[in-house]
């Protein structure tokens, strides 16, 4: 099992695609899972903040993945889940105790999928799987993840302004860093990688030849 945590836009889904497919593990983005639970408050009318209603939700819904898809009470929300506005109330519900809760349990069944799987978060190493085979904290400047995620809304024919995605991902970042609730740090076992200037291709030769270590030291 190989745990990649980070913040946003460190490309922790592309290369945990990429070293899933390449090791023929299952791949999981623990972040839709999050991101799923924020669409349906947002649609139920409710603050981010809300503890008791959001963890609530978070236990009604129904969430399941179909490839690279991802379904909600079995509607596909694989781009709604990608808007700005969800990615500011995940944020923030995702720091809720009564939300992380109700989803600890399905984030373990996920990661124990045969032969292996890839789970990417920001706690995975430290909470959901504190005994996992190999850690990959990835990281990269702020001003590389806010160019990143301005060509992938691009590529996608959504323009955002520059200044205004590097002002969201550095308010995430803090928000992820400073909650009482799994804030996202880096395992004290994790293996640091900083993404700026590396291709993808790098990143992921790098994180298979650890995974590989790990399963043949
Ligand atoms: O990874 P992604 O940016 O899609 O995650 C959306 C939000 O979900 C993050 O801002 C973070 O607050 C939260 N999250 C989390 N724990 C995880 C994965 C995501 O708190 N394991």
């Amino acid at each position: 099992m190989v745990a990649v945590d980070g913040p946003a836009g460190s490309g922790k889904s592309t290369v945990s695609d990429q070293v899933a497919a390449a090791l023929g593990f299952v791949k999981v983005n623990t972040g839709a899972l999050y991101r799923c639970i924020a669409l349906a408050g947002q649609r139920a009318g409710l603050s981010p903040d809300d503890e008791l209603e959001m963890g609530a939700v978070a236990r009604r819904i129904e969430i399941h993945f179909d490839g690279d898809r991802v379904f909600l009470d079995g509607e596909d929300v694989s781009q709604s889940i990608r808007a700005p506005e969800i990615s500011s109330f995940a944020s923030i519900s995702s720091a809720l105790g009564s939300v992380r809760s109700a989803i600890l349990e399905e984030q373990r069944r996920l990661g124990r999928q045969e032969p292996g799987a890839v789970l990417e978060g920001r706690d995975i190493g430290t909470v959901v799987f504190p005994d996992a085979d190999l850690k990959v904290f990835l990281t990269a400047s702020p001003q590389e993840r806010a160019r990143r995620r301005h060509e992938q809304l691009k590529a996608q024919g959504e323009h955002h302004d520059l200044a205004e995605l590097l002002e969201q991902i550095i308010a995430r970042d803090a928000r992820d860093r400073s909650r009482s609730e799994a804030p996202l740090v880096q395992a004290k076992d994790a293996r640091e990688l900083v993404t700026d200037g590396l291709t993808i291709d790098q990143v992921v030769d790098l994180i298979v030849s650890w995974a590989q270590e790990e399963q043949d030291p």
